[in-house]
């Protein structure tokens, strides 16, 4: 393998230090890998801020065909991005490879976003006009589950309108990252986007960096609130995507047959790490058994394995900590539930963690009431629709949530009352680039994607013009 480097001020570099990317699969390191210290951060900082002038003055058209390049240029590695990807993360090579094509998707869709210059007023003695303005540096900070799909809600975003960059993966994951930044290390002028690795340890100094206006933040509520309070003192702009508890609410009227294997998919894709899985289940009682046995046999069927190996439909946990918490998860599940599929690791070696469905579990247990972020999967019993909302809905989290029911208008009346950012019906998880989403309660602030999500990168400008 190619060695990886960070990408600072247009230069592919070392850092101060290295660090070992482990396969959570093997357990054994992946790759050796810079490690950026304080110094290469304030480097990237001034990169940024340098570049910041001309790229923020450049033609929107330049920066349109830059996006457009950086698109191509993932597409046209696609094969090499989705192998890092699999090996540092886990996950299946046929949802890598969808990571790298929808990562270059999210690019191409900003390639050609509007940021349109309005106006509100034209006569009665004013034209007034709002305007977008860039902020400045962007630091774009990213979890370990989606490397590539997520900084591509941000990194094109802040692009197009006008901001420099400096990104930063998560410690366990910075490599398919990395190989980006080489990759698009010619696409831009430098310093209009920076790469950096941490070993998890930069990110309060990123936060509080002076030079660096807003940040872009995915990741748990715990870290979320901390870059909250860290970029305080400077009011820095920020954007939160947090963690999530999402309820799916499965009425009396669905066949388990047919939506079983849906209610599956969006809980266990990518081990059940998502930050809008579906992480509980309210099922209607007239059918409670029947969509138990119906998820029960599909995690039965599931092939837990290596994401390399041809068939594999879900990959080990990402890393030790998160296999650790998640086994302990299933330990709750078994004291405050039945489990009814799964409940163990699959073997020595790896984080792997066979699907699991518990049952007869009830609100107030760990494993239904917190983010479990992973696959095991809690199924509750209701007989009133509007005390499941309610109990959906007494969550601190409030990312998505899905209604389930034939009857759509039925599942629409339910669906208003979810105090989630999505909702949706007869889906889950169905994510596109011209879709905002966005965090309600402590799922988040702001939004990311869509009009909205471009609009986080700016500033409103008011020019208001007597007549
Ligand atoms: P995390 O909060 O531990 O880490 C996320 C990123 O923040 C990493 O890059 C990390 O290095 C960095 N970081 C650590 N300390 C920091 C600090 N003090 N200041 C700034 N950055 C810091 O999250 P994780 O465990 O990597 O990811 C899992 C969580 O992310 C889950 O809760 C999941 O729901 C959430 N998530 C949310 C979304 C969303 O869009 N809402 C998407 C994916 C994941």
């Amino acid at each position: 393998m190619e060695p990886f480097k960070l990408l600072i001020g247009g230069e592919l570099v070392d850092g101060g230090a290295t660090m070992e990317v482990i396969n959570p699969a093997t357990e054994e390191p992946v790759a050796t890998c810079p490690r950026a210290g304080k110094a290469d951060l304030d480097r990237a900082a001034a990169a940024a801020k340098a570049a910041f002038p001309a790229w923020s003055a450049s033609p929107v058209e330049t920066r349109r065909q830059a996006l457009g390049a950086m698109a191509d240029a993932i597409e046209a590695n696609a094969t090499e991005l989705a192998r890092l990807l699999t090996l540092e993360q886990g996950k299946p090579l046929q949802d890598a490879t969808a990571e790298v094509y929808g990562a270059a998707a999210f690019f191409r869709y900003f390639a050609s976003a509007e940021l349109p210059e309005t106006r509100v007023q034209e006569g009665g003695r004013s034209r007034v006009e709002i305007r977008r303005r860039p902020l400045g540096v962007v630091a774009a900070i990213v979890p370990w589950n989606f490397p590539l799909i997520l900084m591509s809600f941000k990194v094109p975003a802040a692009l197009l309108a006008g901001n420099t960059v400096i990104l930063k993966p998560a410690a366990t994951t910075p490599l398919a990252t990395l190989r980006f930044g080489e990759l698009v290390k010619d696409l831009l002028p430098a310093g209009v986007l920076n790469v950096i690795a941490d070993a998890n340890d930069l990110g309060a100094e990123l936060t509080k960096h002076p030079d660096i206006a807003k940040i872009s933040f995915t990741g748990s509520t715990a870290t979320g609130r901390r870059v909250m309070a860290g970029a305080a003192d400077a009011l820095k702009r920020i954007t939160l995507e947090l963690g999530g508890n999402d309820a799916a609410i499965v009425l009396d009227d669905v066949d388990p047959k047919e939506t079983a294997p849906k209610i599956f998919q969006a809980a266990f894709y990518n081990a059940g790490q998502v930050c809008i899985a579906a992480k509980r289940i309210y099922v209607h009682e007239s059918i409670y058994d029947a969509m138990c046995d119906e998820l029960a046999s599909l995690a039965d069927a599931a092939v837990v394995g290596d994401g390399l190996e041809q068939g594999t439909q879900i990959g080990p946990l990402q890393n030790r900590a998160q296999f650790e918490k998640v086994l302990d998860y299933i330990e709750d599940g078994r004291k405050n539930g039945r489990i009814i599929a799964g409940g163990e690791r699959t073997s020595d070696r790896g984080y792997f963690i066979r699907p699991t469905i518990v049952r007869d579990i009830e609100d107030g247990s760990r494993l239904v009431d917190e983010e479990q972020f992973g696959p095991v999967l809690p199924i509750i019993s209701f007989n009133d629709a509007d005390d499941a909302m309610t109990r959906a809905n007494a969550s601190e989290y409030g990312l998505g949530g899905s209604i389930w029911s034939k009857d759509v208008d039925r599942a629409h009346r339910l669906a208003e009352r979810m105090e989630s950012g999505t909702v949706w019906i007869n889906k889950h998880a169905d994510l596109a680039p011209h879709i905002p989403f966005a965090g309600a309660k402590m799922s988040g602030i702001g939004a990311e994607l869509g009009q909205e999500g471009l609009a986080e990168f700016t500033q409103i400008q008011v020019i208001n013009i007597a007549q």
